[in-house]
């Protein structure tokens, strides 16, 4: 039984995903920084590409990504006609040998493309860029797979795959806009498996409205019966002000702090007893998978996409709202699809937004990347000063331990990994209130 301290648990703290986090960066970044990172890449070191597709079939309404509806045909080819442009101009800016190691699609839901456009796109992207045998993973909607994708996916080779899955109870999906039987599931994953996906995941979410502790041991329970190879658990996070769909959703229909915290809690115990091993705080994975055996061995990283094996400096994001990272600088693509388009269109690079790292970000960045992935940082003489007195609080009710410089979470502090980290985060003090909480 993990303890429960509101006080902890109700701060809102980032995800972390980057560190400085979104909240950091700034408006109206030029172009010129991100071009000069891109020429600076080094050719002996691969890259990494996310590849954003801010549409979906239908859209849900908890859903707080940068998508909206597909809509006209018309309008979808123009977005890829932009992203090609893009990876035009960004492979053009790479010093010449640079290779792509992986390709990410996520969105969005990469398949609202028909399996041709995301053929085209794909073929692309690996001509434009040095990606002879890129690994390839991507985000899917279970609603819109057919055997043209299966085709598409084994033809492409794709290794990894994520479904969303969220909940499968029948009252929850009409409470959160999105309605997908055991059965479509079921076939998604038999398409995918055919298709040769090696590693499967499933993106569950707890918190949700009407959704109770019972609901969502069903949900788990249906879902391993199909046996994905990861599963991603996240805490539905409310911020309607922020996000306008979000005000379809019955805020006095969630469940409060603490039940958030038991389903958080609940879906744990359960994956842990199906065989599934712990990757970062809300990730599991099969002993065998990449992801479990990078945690195993001290690989696990961080980036935009959540917890990943992806070992590249350099993640280079291509479409609206993508978030390119290097050692030195965050620069964010323009979110609005439109002025995405006419920005590649006049041959700039979409950049909008963004943060230069110094050396203190990054020093800082990389302890809060190993007290989210391993549970565990050695941490500078300097820093345990600072930060002495509020960890305080972790070490005295059991959460965390502190041997000489090194501060590791306790079983019971798994569920205050995000909570521990905001100790270090030397931002803190701005964007507070823009995050979700803590569990
Ligand atoms: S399918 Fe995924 S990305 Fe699209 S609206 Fe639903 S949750 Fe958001």
């Amino acid at each position: 039984m993990w303890p429960y301290f509101p006080d902890l648990l109700d701060r809102a703290v980032p995800r972390y995903t980057s560190y400085p986090t979104a909240a950091e960066f700034a408006e109206g970044m030029a172009e010129e920084p991100y071009l000069r990172q891109l020429a600076a890449v080094d050719p002996r070191q691969p890259v990494s590409l996310y590849v954003h597709i801010p549409y979906c079939r239908e859209i849900c309404w908890y859903c707080g990504c940068n998508t909206g509806a597909a809509g006209r045909a018309g309008r979808l080819q123009a977005y890829l006609d932009a992203l090609c442009a893009e990876a035009d101009l960004v492979s053009a800016a790479l010093p010449p040998g640079v290779e792509v190691a992986r390709i990410s699609f996520g969105g969005g839901s990469p398949n609202a493309l028909s399996a041709l456009q995301f053929i085209r796109l794909a073929d692309h992207l690996m001509t434009r860029f040095r990606a002879f045998s890129p690994l390839f993973s991507l985000e899917l909607d279970p609603r819109g797979l057919d055997s043209a994708w299966e085709h598409a996916i084994a033809g492409l080779g794709i290794a990894r795959a994520s479904l969303g899955v969220q909940t499968l109870a029948p009252h929850v999906q009409s409470a959160i806009g999105r309605h997908q039987p055991l059965e479509m599931i079921e076939s998604a994953v038999e398409l995918l498996r055919r298709a040769g996906v090696g590693s499967l995941g499933f993106d569950l979410m707890y918190g949700l409205p009407h959704q109770s502790g019972a609901d969502l041991a069903d949900t788990i329970d249906m879902a391993l019966t199909l046996q994905p190879d990861r599963f991603s658990v996240f805490g539905y996070a409310h911020l309607p002000a922020a996000i306008p769909r979000q005000r379809r959703i019955q805020g006095d229909a969630l469940p409060r702090s603490r039940e958030r915290f038991e389903q958080a809690m609940l879906a744990d115990r359960l994956l842990l007893e199906a065989g599934y091993v712990r990757v970062g705080f809300d990730h599991y994975a099969k002993p065998d998978d990449p992801l479990a055996r990078a945690a195993g061995a001290g690989g696990l990283r961080r980036n935009f996409q959540g917890f990943t094996d992806d070992d590249c400096d350099v993640l280079i994001g291509l479409g609206a709202s993508a978030i390119s990272s290097f050692p030195d600088l965050l620069a964010q693509n323009e979110k609005n699809a439109g002025r995405y388009r006419m920005l590649v269109s006049d041959g700039r690079a979409p950049i909008r937004r963004g943060v230069l790292r110094g050396p203190e970000d990054q020093r800082r960045g990389r302890l809060i990347e190993r007290i989210l992935c391993d549970g565990t940082v050695s941490l500078p003489a300097d820093l345990n000063a600072v930060i002495g007195p509020p960890l305080g609080v972790f070490l005295t009710r059991g959460l965390a331990t502190r041997e000489g410089d090194t501060i590791a979470l306790t079983e019971n502090g798994r569920p205050y990994a995000r909570a521990l980290a905001y100790l270090l985060d030397g931002h803190r003090a701005e964007g507070e209130g823009a995050f979700s909480k803590a569990v």
